[in-house]
């Protein structure tokens, strides 16, 4: 492990929850409809998160508890499959049910583990219905994916067939850009999950060689390793590095000769450094500061680092799962101060103490940063954008380029009207 220095902070926080990630599973797996069990609260995140995406018909909804329920004075199961019942009687087409825990179903003690068997007894194959929390007491926002995905694992098949796994939610047009250069490599039998059809689960096993595409994965990885999979050490596949050394390891694990994978990568690596330059002028030198939300704050840091040039102020991480961080960590420069859970309290205090140049943090935080003059970058905007892979690297060092710009053109009009 490089020298970077790993610190644990507690105290108040300010992520989004679990439940924001229903925003691009829904999208992922359009045969699946997320039941979030929690109050007019959470239906209002969901709403103003997902409400820019319009569809004939939404693919989640809230089963509201009301103050009955949460009095304990109505039977919150009976309710339950009251909404599930109808729900599943309008909307036949919802192959798979995801019930999903929230702060007030948890703090009521709902067991939805018990309800979703209940009610897929009931449904008899028409619908399967799982579970998993969404809840701001345990999750920041992109493990709610990690809970989901673990809810799927039981219900796929086994196999000893050798393959490739992509694991986590890439964006559609990427993924099949990453299937095409694994196909140039001579991998073949490649599966994606979470798949595009909730109904189409993967076989795994013993022959599966996992790659993660997120690294926010921590429980998924280890049922999967559970299953007999093998999970790939690697970076992750944001920039040129990490997204060479990621297909670099599954082109180890199938004995894929090297001078075929450089000549395969060269000429994508190559148009991509070209394509970084121009941002690598703006980003180079200025100083970065992560607050902990969305897990992929050790990729980005190690890429704006590393391939632009940025110099890292701090590292703020949800969480820390050394070891699926082993590589990132082995490639981040040498004493970068990595900070592990949160006091947003004392941790705004250094971001104004260092008087960063950017700070990647929550929506929550930024307007109020911004108002103090600190340009900042919505970490949630990474899991919307199109960020993975070799031809991707200069798209995601633009959304970091973009409010530095707008700041240097604030500054100027300042000027010209001070
Ligand atoms: S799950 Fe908790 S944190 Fe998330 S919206 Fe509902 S009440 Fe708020």
């Amino acid at each position: 492990m490089s020298g970077t220095t790993l610190l644990k902070e507690t105290g108040p926080r300010e992520v989004f929850c679990g439940l924001t990630s229903i925003v691009w599973l829904h999208r992922r797996m359009p045969d699946a409809f997320f039941l979030v069990v929690g109050s007019r609260t959470c239906a209002h995140l969901i709403q103003s998160a997902a409400g820019v995406m319009i569809f004939a018909e939404p693919r989640f909804g809230t089963a509201i508890l009301e103050e009955r329920d949460l009095a304990g004075l109505a039977d919150a199961h009976e309710e339950l499959d009251r909404v599930v019942k109808n729900l599943l009687k309008r909307r036949p087409e919802i192959r798979t049910l995801f019930l999903v825990g929230s702060c007030p179903s948890e703090v009521i003690k709902i067991d939805l583990a018990r309800a979703a068997e209940r009610l897929t007894a009931q449904f008899n194959g028409q619908v399967t219905i799982l579970n998993y929390s969404g809840s701001g007491i345990e999750t920041t926002f992109t493990q709610g994916e990690d809970g989901a995905l673990k809810a799927l694992i039981p219900l796929m098949p086994s196999s000893k067939e050798d393959k490739l796994l992509l694991a986590g939610t890439l964006a559609n047009p990427v993924e099949d850009r990453l299937k095409t250069i694994f196909n140039r490599l001579g991998i073949k039998n490649i599966d994606s999950f979470p798949p595009r059809q909730s109904t189409e689960l993967p076989s795994i096993g013993p022959g599966t060689k996992v790659l993660l595409a997120q690294p926010y994965l921590t429980d998924t990885a280890r049922e999967l390793k559970d299953r007999g999979c093998e999970i790939l050490q690697a970076p992750f596949p944001l920039g040129v590095e990490g997204s060479k050394l990621w297909i670099e390891a599954a082109a180890n694990a199938f004995n894929i000769k090297k001078e075929l994978v450089s000549s395969t990568l060269e000429p994508l690596i190559l148009r991509a450094q070209k394509a970084l330059k121009p941002y690598i002028e703006q980003l180079s030198g200025k100083k970065l500061f992560l607050l902990p939300e969305s897990q992929l704050e050790i990729p980005l840091a190690r890429f704006l680092s590393n391939e632009c040039g940025m110099e890292l102020v701090e590292v703020g991480i949800p969480y820390l799962n050394r070891e699926m961080m082993r590589t990132e960590l082995e490639l981040l420069p040498e004493k970068t101060r990595i900070i592990e859970g949160q006091h947003v309290e004392k941790q705004l205090d250094r971001v104004r103490e260092s008087n960063p140049d950017l700070v990647v943090c929550g929506m929550g935080l930024a307007n109020p940063l911004e108002a103090e003059g600190i340009s900042t970058k919505w970490s949630i905007e990474m899991v919307f954008s199109p960020i993975h892979g070799i031809d991707q690297a200069s798209d995601l060092a633009e959304l970091f380029a973009r409010p530095l710009h707008r700041h240097n053109l604030l500054s100027h009009k300042e000027l010209e009207t001070a």
